[in-house]
């Protein structure tokens, strides 16, 4: 197919370069549909901040997280897949083909696969950033077997922030659960399960304002209590930021339908957005399971899906 200015019309784009994208890009390279991957500046997703991954199956000695998107990537090339390291800019999904512009530049396709992931919360210090993956981290399922016997915190008031306290202590010597206010927002059962954990600890009313550490990593952290201004030193090996994610779903505002929180809706049990021919993988469709092998999972739908949906269509 090609239009009036005879520009070439791709079969499938990929929006995002986490593990769902990849995996969509293995497989639709493999079906021979030629992906485009549209990989962002910042491409891999949040794997790119992660240490150690323990828990993909196939290493069995682990892989860290850009080491496991380096060979997906590879993968995914190998079978023919184009990329693209920048970031898209708008779509329009209004008509066939699809129209995906990169800032002037615009991509035509007849399938798009949707995997522009989400991103963990995070405080905004500088130290922060600075401790990333060295000692601050944003998953306790990923990173909390490295803290075995060492007293750690988790930033937040909400279920996620209560399912990695109470996670973590399988790890840590020692969790300080550290809240801005005096009641949490987290459902009471999960609630109950904290409070009566023995090597959990509460401290409420509570803001981290500093990461403190050295050339080693972090070793600590400076805490303000939120009514009388105070703050106060506190040695601690990690600290866990357990505020919530955000979907990367600015671009799709008004064109695909989301839940309240942002995340993009699918049809259940498919990858199937409100479009025809648009597809959503990972963790932009996923405020559940949020793991590298449940994203992969669902790029693998997508590439299924997009490959079937172009036979009967096109
Ligand atoms: P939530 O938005 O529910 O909670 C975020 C928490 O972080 C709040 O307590 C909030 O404080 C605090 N917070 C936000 N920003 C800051 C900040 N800048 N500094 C300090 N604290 C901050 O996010 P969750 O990830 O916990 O949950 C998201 C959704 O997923 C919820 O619907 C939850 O129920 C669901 N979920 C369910 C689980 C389960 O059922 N097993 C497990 C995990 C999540 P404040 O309360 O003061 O606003």
């Amino acid at each position: 197919m090609q239009t009036d200015s005879n520009q070439k019309i791709e079969n499938t784009i990929i929006i995002g370069s986490g593990p769902a994208g990849l995996t969509a890009a293995i497989y639709t390279a493999r079906a021979r549909l030629e992906p485009l991957m549209i990989e962002g500046e910042e491409a891999g997703g949040q794997l790119m901040i992660t240490t150690e991954v323990e828990n993909y199956p196939g290493f069995e000695e682990g892989i860290t997280g850009p080491e496991l998107i380096a060979v997906m990537r590879k993968q995914a090339e190998r079978f023919g897949t184009r990329y693209i390291t920048k970031n898209v800019t708008k779509v329009d999904f209004s008509q066939q083909p699809f129209k995906v512009w990169v800032k002037d530049t615009l991509y035509l396709a007849k399938s798009v696969i949707i995997s522009t992931g989400a991103s963990a919360k995070l405080l905004g210090l500088p130290s922060e950033k600075a401790f990333m993956s060295r000692g601050v981290s944003a998953c306790a399922t990923c990173d909390g077997a490295f803290f075995k016997n060492v007293e750690v915190g988790v930033v937040g008031g909400g279920d996620t922030a209560m399912e990695e306290a109470t996670f973590l202590t399988r790890f840590a010597s020692k969790v300080y659960l550290i809240h801005r206010r005096d009641s949490f927002r987290a459902s009471k059962i999960m609630v109950e399960r904290v409070l009566k954990n023995p090597k959990i600890q509460v401290l409420w009313n509570t803001e981290v304002i500093e990461v403190l550490g050295d050339t080693k990593g972090m070793n600590g952290v400076m805490l303000k209590n939120t009514e009388k201004g105070e703050t106060q030193k506190m040695d601690l090996q990690g600290l866990f930021i357990a505020i919530g994610h955000k979907p990367n779903t600015d671009l799709f505002k008004g064109i695909l339908d989301s839940d309240e929180v942002g995340y993009l809706k699918t049809k259940p049990g498919t990858t199937q957005t409100k479009i025809p021919g648009v597809f959503a993988s990972g963790d932009v469709q996923d405020s559940y399971y949020r793991q590298a092998i449940t994203a992969a999972g669902t790029g693998c739908m997508a590439a299924i899906e997009a490959e079937r949906w172009l036979e009967a269509n096109h």
